[in-house]
């Protein structure tokens, strides 16, 4: 994202719908650019072995450049071409940076014909999107689904395969909003739920993920049962990948749905500061501070609840900048164990996983709620008396519970 110029950059995704000849041509697009990338890769390390000198992307697209004076090299734009390119360079980058810091990074590998599913173009160039089509040279004129109006101009396009499906994601800068009125909240987030308000509403977490995930596992037990490169056992596999990815997109729909309507609601969001890698796998805490939740997330799937709570924390980041409001992150040591009615902290208050019980003043509270209000506190925010709890929820959660 360029930070000099105001705004974001967004990405949106339409489907495409190709017929039987444009999906072709749309594959072939992919098989031209598997290729220049295996090309480049070989050619990189050709240039190390032989004279130990590494080459750049731009070596790269004077390369091409000459590549392109034979004709079947001019099919499609030198802008799709160049982004094959950028892919390696980006690889090779990536690879030497984890090399410097110490780490064993994967040299990057040959790409197999599964393994790349997707072609772009860098900048404005080599394709345009006219109504409801697509255009790109070499390809044609591909209708595109246009299920919400691009906000502005497209700057880049990727085109990606998922199974037998195609998608155009189309990047737009959209500017953000001057300033939000709205009031203010803290968000404690959790396991039970996914966050509760110092206003005393829960944001639920997406409940249909049991039914997905025995469906995945379903299809996992016949994959598991299919003979090796058999005809069934890519129909099964091609089933499972489609499963996983409904459940992918579900859950980022919640998160995105979510997220939207805090940041459309609330002007100033404040959160934990939480490492959120650590957050899960140290549940237990320290002597200094013991976590919270400890028995919540001890039988937790810990890969996806990290990744939901960081996700959460992006996407509602950047929808705060573009609606004009924003996110503060506060410091979140004994946010748990304090007492959001006297302000006594007690590492023994918190002694059921709901409930929150102040050995001082003897204030009762559900426990999320409390610690709600203290990171609210926290981040400045003036925690409503009365008359603006609950009306969030009144209005919204209706419709996602
Ligand atoms: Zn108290």
């Amino acid at each position: 994202m360029m930070s000099d110029m105001p705004g974001q950059v967004l990405t949106y995704r339409y489907r495409l719908c190709p017929s039987k000849v444009q999906h072709a041509k749309l594959q072939a697009a992919v098989d031209h650019t598997r290729d220049l990338m295996n090309a480049a890769l070989d050619e990189r390390i050709g240039a190390y072995r032989k004279r130990g000198k590494s080459l750049t992307f731009y070596d790269q697209c004077k390369g091409l450049t000459e590549l392109r004076s034979s004709d079947s090299f001019t099919t499609y734009s030198v802008v799709m071409q160049r982004w094959a390119l950028k892919k390696i360079d980006h690889a090779f980058k990536a690879f030497f940076r984890r090399v410097k810091a110490g780490q064993t990074p994967g040299f990057p590998r040959f790409k197999g014909r599964d393994r790349i599913r997707a072609f772009g173009f860098a900048d404005k160039a080599g394709w345009r999107v006219r109504g409801q089509h697509l255009i790109m040279k070499g390809i044609g004129a591909i209708r595109l689904s246009v299920h919400r109006a691009l906000p502005g101009p497209p700057l880049t396009c990727v085109v990606r395969r998922y199974g037998k499906r195609w998608f155009a994601c189309l990047t737009v800068r959209v500017p953000n909003a001057e300033a939000h009125n709205g009031p203010s909240v803290g968000l404690d987030m959790g396991v039970k739920h996914l966050a509760t308000l110092s206003t005393g509403e829960t944001i639920p977490n997406r409940r249909s993920g049991d039914r997905c995930r025995a469906a995945v596992r379903r299809a996992q037990r016949a994959l598991a049962r299919c003979k090796r490169g058999s005809k069934r056992r890519a129909k099964v596999k091609a089933r499972l990948a489609r499963l996983r990815e409904r459940e992918a997109n579900a859950r980022a729909t919640h998160l995105h749905q979510v997220t939207a309507d805090l940041t459309r609601h609330f002007s100033t969001i404040v959160l934990e500061d939480l490492k959120l890698s650590n957050m899960t796998r140290s549940a237990k805490g320290t002597v200094e501070e013991p976590g919270t939740n400890v028995r919540q997330k001890a039988g937790l799937n810990r890969s996806l609840t990290d990744t939901a709570l960081g996700r959460f924390k992006e996407l509602l980041t950047y929808k705060a900048e573009r609606a004009g409001g924003k996110v503060i992150t506060v410091d979140p040591k004994h946010t748990s164990q304090t007492c959001s009615a006297c302000g006594a902290v007690d590492a023994t208050s918190r002694r059921t996983r709901d409930q929150f019980t102040c050995r001082s003043c003897g204030h009762i509270g559900c426990a999320d709620h409390n610690a709600a209000i203290n990171i609210a506190r926290r981040g400045g925010v003036l925690v409503p008396g009365g008359d603006n709890v609950g009306r969030w929820a009144e209005r919204r959660l209706g419709k996602l519970v």
